[in-house]
C-alpha cells in the first residue's frame, strides 16, 4: 500500500459531518469532481472501497518495487493550451509534473516488422510513409490523419450536449450530437473507406488496446479521441501514476473535505426519488445534498440503487444497450538492476501476430486461449520516470498487459484474494511464462535478470475496483455506446450525479473531462473558465 497523508482509513476513523457533496469512488473522475467542487468552496466526502485511493491511477508497492496499475502514458501534457493539461495544472496547483517519452512513444511490432509512432502530426505521417512508400498508401496516411482531426473536432458539441438541462434536450440534443455521430461507425468501416491496404490498417489501429476493442468492433469516435490524444507524443507522471491522486488530494482537504479508503458504499439512500446520502457496507449512513457516483454505470445502477427505482426510470432497458469491456491480465516485473544498466527505452511495445488482422486474432484467442496472443503491450515505467533512480537505485520495473476475459477465471471468483488455489496459480504461471517470452524476444538481455513477477487477473481488477466482471475500461466503446444519451453527469434521480470513464470515455483524459462536466453540472457554472 502507498500511504497518503490526505487519506484516512474508514476502519480506524469516521467522517465528520456537514458535507455538501459525497463522492463514491476515488478514481480520476471522482477525484477531479471532488477537487473542482472543493475549489468552488464545497466540503466533499470521498469514499473509496479499496485500501488505496486513486482508482486505476493508483500505484502499489511490493517487494521494494512500485508499479502502476492503470496509467502507462498520457498524451498532450507538453501542450500548454490543452484542456487536460490546464486541468491537471489547476487541480494539482501545478505540483503534477510530466516527463516526455521522447521522439518515439509507441512501437508496433508485427513479427519482425517494427513501425515507430513518431511524436508530432507531421512527424507521425512522415515516419509512417517511410514504411509505406506506395503513392496510394501515402495519400491514405494523409487522409487518415485528417479524419482523426475532423472526427475529434466534431465531438465538441457531442460532449457539450451532456450538460444540457433536461428541458432543452428535446430541442438541442440531436443538433449538438449530429456532427460527431457522423463518425460513429466502426473504426474498420472508416479505415476501409480510406485504404484497402490491410497491413496499413493494422498498423494505424495498433493502439486499439488503449480502448480495448479491435477495429471491426470499436467506434471510430473512440479511435479518433485516442489517436489524436497521443499525436503529440506520450508523457509519464514524474514519480509514477500515484502522483496524480497525491497532488490533487490536497485541494479536496484544504476546503475541509475528507477522503476515506476501506470505505465500501453499499447503497445510495433515496427519499422521494431524490438521493440524500449513502449507506456503508458496515451499516453507517452519511448524508449530503448531492451524491456523485464514480463507480461506473453498471455498479451504480445495478448495485447501488434499488431495482424498482432503476426500472421506474427505464434504466434497466437502457443498460441492455451497453456491454462491459473485456478483462485483462498484467504481469508486474521487478529487476534488481538500475534502469541505466539495463538500457531500456521509454517507448511502449505493442506486439502482434504477423498476419495483420487484429479482429481475427482476438476472435481466435477468445475461442482458444492457447492460440497466439493477439496483443501484448509492454511498458517500461522506471525508464520513463526521471525521478525513479533517486528513489529506487538498482531497481527497475516492467509491466506487460494483455486481454483476458473474466470467464477464464470465473471458476475461482468465490475464493479469496491470494488464496485461490493451485489450479489458479498454475494457469497464471503458464500465461506469465508466455508473456515473459514475448519480452525476451524483444529484449534478450533481460532473460536472466528478472528478480520477481506477479500476474493480476480480471479477478484482481474486480477485487480492487469493484467492476462486476473485472472490466478493463468500463463499458465498451462501440457504436451502440456513443448512440446513448443517458451517459451524462446528471442522472434521472434528483441530486444523483455520475462521473468517470463511462460518462465521456476511458483513459485518464476521458475520466478527467468527465470530472469537469460533472462538477460543472452540479454547480451550474462553466468551470472551464477557471482554467488558464
Ligand atoms: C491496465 C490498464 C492500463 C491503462 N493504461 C492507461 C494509460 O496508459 N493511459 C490512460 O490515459 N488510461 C489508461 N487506462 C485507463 C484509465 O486508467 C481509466 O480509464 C481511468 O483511470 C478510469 O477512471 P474513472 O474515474 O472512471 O475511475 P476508476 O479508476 O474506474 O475508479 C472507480 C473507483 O470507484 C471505486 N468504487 C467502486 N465501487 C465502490 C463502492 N461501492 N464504494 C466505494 N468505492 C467504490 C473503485 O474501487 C475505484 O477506485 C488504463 C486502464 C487499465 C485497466
Amino acid at each position: 500500500m502507498v500511504k497518503s497523508k490526505h487519506v484516512k482509513s474508514f476502519l480506524t476513523h469516521k467522517p465528520s459531518d456537514n458535507f455538501d457533496v459525497i463522492v463514491v469512488g476515488s478514481g480520476m473522475g471522482g477525484t477531479a469532481t471532488a477537487a473542482l467542487l472543493a475549489k468552488e468552496g464545497k466540503r466533499v466526502l470521498v469514499l473509496e472501497q479499496h485500501y488505496t485511493a486513486g482508482g486505476f491511477t493508483h500505484a502499489y508497492m511490493r517487494r521494494g518495487y512500485l508499479w502502476d496499475v492503470g496509467i502507462h502514458y498520457v498524451g498532450e501534457m507538453q501542450n500548454e493550451k490543452n484542456l487536460m493539461t490546464k486541468l491537471f495544472k489547476y487541480l494539482s496547483n501545478d505540483q503534477l509534473k510530466w516527463a516526455d517519452m521522447g521522439e518515439v512513444y509507441d512501437k508496433m511490432i508485427f513479427g519482425k516488422e517494427v513501425y515507430d509512432y513518431a511524436k508530432g502530426k507531421e512527424e507521425f505521417k512522415a515516419k509512417l510513409k517511410t514504411y509505406f512508400p506506395e503513392p496510394n498508401d501515402q495519400l491514405a496516411i494523409d487522409h487518415y490523419v485528417q479524419a482523426i482531426y475532423d472526427a475529434q473536432r466534431a465531438q465538441m458539441g457531442f460532449f457539450t450536449e451532456k450538460l444540457l438541462p433536461r428541458f432543452l434536450q428535446p430541442f438541442l440534443s440531436t443538433w449538438l450530437r449530429k456532427k460527431a455521430l457522423k463518425w460513429n461507425k466502426t473504426t474498420l468501416e472508416v479505415l476501409q473507406s480510406i485504404t484497402q491496404n490491410r497491413k496499413l490498417i493494422a498498423v494505424l489501429t495498433g493502439q486499439f488496446g488503449d480502448y480495448g476493442l479491435p477495429p471491426a468492433e470499436s467506434s471510430f469516435m473512440m479511435h479518433a479521441i485516442l489517436a489524436k490524444h497521443y499525436m503529440r507524443g506520450g508523457n509519464y507522471p514524474v514519480g509514477g501514476a500515484g502522483k496524480i491522486f497525491e497532488t490533487i488530494a490536497p485541494a479536496i482537504c484544504e476546503a475541509g473535505g475528507e477522503i476515506f479508503v476501506n470505505a465500501p458504499v453499499k447503497e445510495i439512500i433515496l427519499k422521494n426519488n431524490k438521493a440524500i446520502g449513502v449507506k456503508m457496507e458496515s451499516g453507517e449512513e452519511y448524508f449530503a445534498p448531492t451524491i456523485v457516483s464514480n463507480t461506473g454505470i453498471n455498479t451504480t445502477f445495478k448495485k447501488l440503487l434499488p431495482k424498482e427505482i432503476v426500472q421506474q426510470n427505464h434504466l434497466d432497458k437502457k443498460l441492455t444497450q451497453l456491454t462491459p469491456s473485456v478483462g485483462h491480465v498484467c504481469l508486474y516485473i521487478g529487476l534488481r538492476h538500475s534502469k541505466s544498466s539495463l538500457n531500456l527505452g521509454k517507448a511502449n511495445y505493442w506486439i502482434f501476430p504477423d498476419n495483420y488482422d487484429h479482429d481475427l486474432n482476438i476472435k481466435n484467442y477468445l475461442a482458444n486461449p492457447d492460440s497466439e496472443i493477439p496483443v501484448v503491450y509492454i511498458s517500461f515505467p522506471s525508464a520513463k520516470d526521471p525521478a525513479w533512480e533517486a528513489e529506487f537505485p538498482e531497481r527497475s520495473t516492467i509491466e506487460i498487459v494483455t486481454l483476458a476475459p473474466y470467464e477464464w477465471y470465473a471458476a475461482w471468483s468465490n475464493q479469496p484474494w491470494k488464496k485461490r488455489g493451485q489450479d489458479y496459480e498454475a494457469q497464471k504461471e503458464k500465461l506469465s511464462q508466455r508473456l515473459l517470452e514475448k519480452l525476451f524476444e524483444q529484449e534478450p538481455q533481460l532473460r536472466d535478470k528478472i528478480d520477481y513477477y506477479e500476474l493480476s487477473t480480471p479477478l484482481s481488477t474486480k477485487h480492487f475496483t469493484n467492476y462486476e466482471v473485472g472490466e478493463l475500461y468500463g463499458i465498451n466503446h462501440d457504436v451502440k455506446r456513443f448512440s446513448q444519451t443517458f451517459l451524462r453527469p446528471k442522472s434521472p434521480i434528483k441530486n444523483l450525479y455520475l462521473t468517470g470513464q463511462d460518462i465521456v470515455s476511458c483513459g485518464v483524459g476521458g475520466a478527467l473531462s468527465a470530472g469537469l462536466l460533472t462538477a460543472s453540472a452540479i454547480t451550474g457554472k462553466n468551470l472551464m473558465k477557471r482554467l488558464k
